[in-house]
Parts: structure tokens; C-alpha cells; sequence
């Protein structure tokens, strides 16, 4: 048979670009091929989804772990992370790896190559090793080292084309050489865990830095007279990252950031192998990690990643006071758009068929990814 096995999802309330359509999404096989107001065609194959809410899948550009399991720790804990998040609603996971000795990191992305080689990820995000001594949070400060171009190629070499993101402070010395490399590598440069002036941060951007990593956690903060990295980031227009767990930032700053533009804001998890287990005593690169009541931290009281999944952080957002449009937004097309995924981020026909249906309290029901449904309940206990 040429033609491919279509389904029809019905009584939807389906949440695309232009507002909630009342009807139905077609797929056929791992594409959305049309949204269509009112019940829908006859077709061989069709689930009603009882009027619950459908969201474009989730795109976190920025994890490092989840359900007991540390992407930085091996293949089969990279993959099971994963697969945790999958069932939150993340449908495409950027995994990312703190700062470590450059061998380590080369072991990494070569796991998550073969993991973005199977079609389970959209690729990684280096996270390090060259950031702010001042400004690295729970980044192991022994592996911190200055933009070094061998070792940046090295590291694309060890990602085989998967690459996607690194982060970079872009004060230190080599930091824009650095950002021409990644730029001409086709890898994302994003400045973040930084203690960069406006200047230095607006210099990056110039040179082609298009990412703010987490803004406001791990760089300088706002002042009036030296407005650092955060001013810069969004004067620049870049995509900012953002952690929405009700403890890395205030609601009003999030909806600052929005009120730049609803193109801006990214929802990260920045989730930890605590996700989804617990409190309790963990390992983060090297330093031991305490999380209580869902915060991560140093012993030094710095926080250490979050146990977030982006299904909390959309209906954390939407509590927040930010609209449904403008939340999927942050958690699906924005990030998107940031790593250059142009087949995802929203319910449009030809997009990949990437679908969370929530109940009425934004809970996660069910999640289809690439037009195969994923067990939300399965995924997430295992
Ligand atoms: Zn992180």
C-alpha cells in the first residue's frame, strides 16, 4: 500500500498557532496532515480525546536527568532519562552535561550521538567546560578551563553532527573566537553562567552568540548601572531560557521576560536525576547535591539544577498568569525555533505528529510522538 495508515484523533479542543480549534487532528504516519473544525472525516482509524486539550509536545533544550537517572552517568541512564521525561510530555530532549575533564565529555556526546542517531533525541548541549569561575553554580570549578579551540573540535568531532549547543561566558579570554568556531560548526552559542558586563554580552551576541542560558540563574544579575548579561541577552532578541520550578525566579520576572516578546521565552526543565524520585542526597558532576522539598543544592546553599519536568513548568506558567498560546509557545515552538528544529514546536499540518493531551488542570493524559502514542503513566514510572 502507497498511501499511509491515517488517524484521527476527534472531539479534541486542539491548540494550534492561530488559537483552540474545536475538531480533530489527522496524522498519517508520523506527520500531522490536517486540523479540521467539527467532527472530522469518517476514517478507518479514530479516537475520541472527549474534549480534552491537545499542546504541541514539549522541546527541552536544556535536561540532565530524570527519574533516578544521570544522562552524565552512562548510555543506558541517558536513554531511561529520557524516556522519563517522554512521559511528562517532552517529545524532544536536548540532553545536556556539565562541566567535566574534555575526555569525559567526549564519552558523553558520543552516547548521545548514538542516541540522536536512533531517532530518541534532537542532540546535546555542552553546558561548560568554559564558564565563569564567579558565576558556575553547581558546575564542578576544577574542570573549568578558557575557550580552547582543539578541545571545542574535539568535542564536535566526538558529537558526530550532534552537537547543538554550547553554553560559553563570554567575558573569558578566546570566548569569541570560540562563538566563530561554534558558529561555523553549526552549533548553538548561548551565553550563560557568565559574570560578562552589558558590553561582553552584547559583543557575543554581535559575534553570533543566539541563546541565553537560563537567564538570571548563574550570571551577573541586574544592576542599574551595569545592567550584565540579562539586559543584554534580552536587547539582543535572542530566545531566553528560563527555569519555572517557583524557585529559580519570581513569577514577575517571567513575565517580564514575556513582555519582550512572546517569541522569547523558553521553558527548561535543567532537571537532575532527582526528578521524579524525590528528596534526598545525590551526585551532580562530582559534588554531592541535596534536594528538599524539590529544591536542588550545593552545600554551599548554591542550587544545583532543578527536579522540574516541562509538564509542571506549563502549568506552573499558565498559573503565573501567562496564557495557554504563549505557554506552549515557551515549551514547544520557541525552543524549537532556538536549536533550529523547523518540523516541530506546533500543531500544524506537515509538523511532526508530537502531541500532549491534558486533562483540565493541565495534567498530562497521553503523548504522541511521531505519531505513536507514548504511555504517559508507563514512561513515567519506569
Ligand atoms: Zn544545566
Amino acid at each position: 500500500m502507497d498511501d499511509l495508515a491515517e488517524l484521527v484523533l476527534t472531539d479534541a479542543r486542539v491548540l494550534t498557532p492561530d488559537g483552540i480549534v474545536d475538531g480533530a487532528v489527522r496524522i498519517a504516519g508520523d506527520r500531522i496532515s490536517a486540523v479540521v473544525a467539527g467532527p472530522g472525516p469518517a476514517a478507518a482509524q479514530a479516537e475520541s480525546l472527549a474534549g480534552a486539550l491537545v499542546v504541541p509536545g514539549f522541546v527541552d533544550i536544556h535536561v540532565h536527568g530524570g527519574g533516578g537517572h544521570d544522562m552524565s552517568a552512562s548510555a543506558d541512564d541517558m536513554a531511561a532519562a529520557v524516556r522519563f521525561h517522554r512521559g511528562h510530555g517532552t517529545t524532544t530532549s536536548l540532553v545536556s552535561f556539565v562541566t567535566a575533564p574534555v575526555d569525559a565529555l567526549c564519552e558523553q556526546l558520543g552516547w548521545a550521538a548514538d542516541l540522536a542517531d536512533a531517532g530518541e533525541i534532537a542532540g546535546a548541549h555542552l553546558e561548560g567546560p568554559f564558564l565563569s569561575h564567579v558565576r558556575c553554580g553547581a558546575q564542578n570549578p576544577d574542570h573549568l578551563r578558557d575557550p580552547d579551540l582543539d578541545a571545542f573540535a574535539r568535542m564536535v568531532d566526538a558529537a558526530r553532527g550532534h552537537l547543538r549547543v554550547i553554553t560559553i561566558a563570554p567575558e573569558l579570554p578566546g570566548a569569541l573566537e570560540l562563538i566563530d568556531a561554534a558558529v561555523a560548526a553549526g552549533v548553538v552559542a548561548a551565553v550563560g553562567h557568565t559574570d560578562a558586563s552589558y558590553e561582553q554580552a552584547r559583543a557575543a551576541f554581535d559575534r553570533g552568540a543566539t541563546l541565553a542560558t537560563h537567564l538570571f540563574n548563574g550570571m551577573r544579575p541586574i544592576h542599574h548601572r551595569e545592567p550584565g548579561p540579562v539586559l543584554a541577552s534580552l536587547d539582543a532578541g535572542v530566545p531566553c531560557e528560563t527555569i519555572n520550578d517557583g524557585i529559580h525566579l519570581h513569577p514577575a520576572v517571567l513575565r517580564e521576560v514575556l513582555a519582550r516578546g512572546a517569541d522569547r521565552l523558553v521553558l527548561i526543565t535543567d532537571a537532575i536525576d532527582a526528578t521524579g524520585v524525590g528528596d534526598g542526597e545525590y551526585d551532580l558532576g562530582g559534588q554531592r547535591v541535596w534536594v528538599r522539598d524539590g529544591a536542588a543544592r550545593l552545600a554551599n546553599g548554591s542550587l544545583a539544577g532543578s527536579s522540574l519536568t516541562m509538564d509542571s513548568a506549563f502549568a506552573r506558567a499558565i498559573r503565573d498568569g501567562v496564557t495557554v498560546q504563549q505557554a506552549a509557545a515557551a515549551a514547544a515552538a520557541n525552543p524549537a525555533r532556538a536549536i533550529g528544529l523547523t518540523d516541530r514546536g506546533a500543531i500544524v499540518p506537515g509538523a511532526r505528529a508530537d502531541l500532549v493531551v491534558l486533562d483540565d488542570r493541565h495534567a498530562v493524559q497521553r503523548v504522541m510522538r511521531a505519531g505513536s502514542w507514548a504511555d504517559a503513566r508507563t514512561e513515567a514510572a519506569r
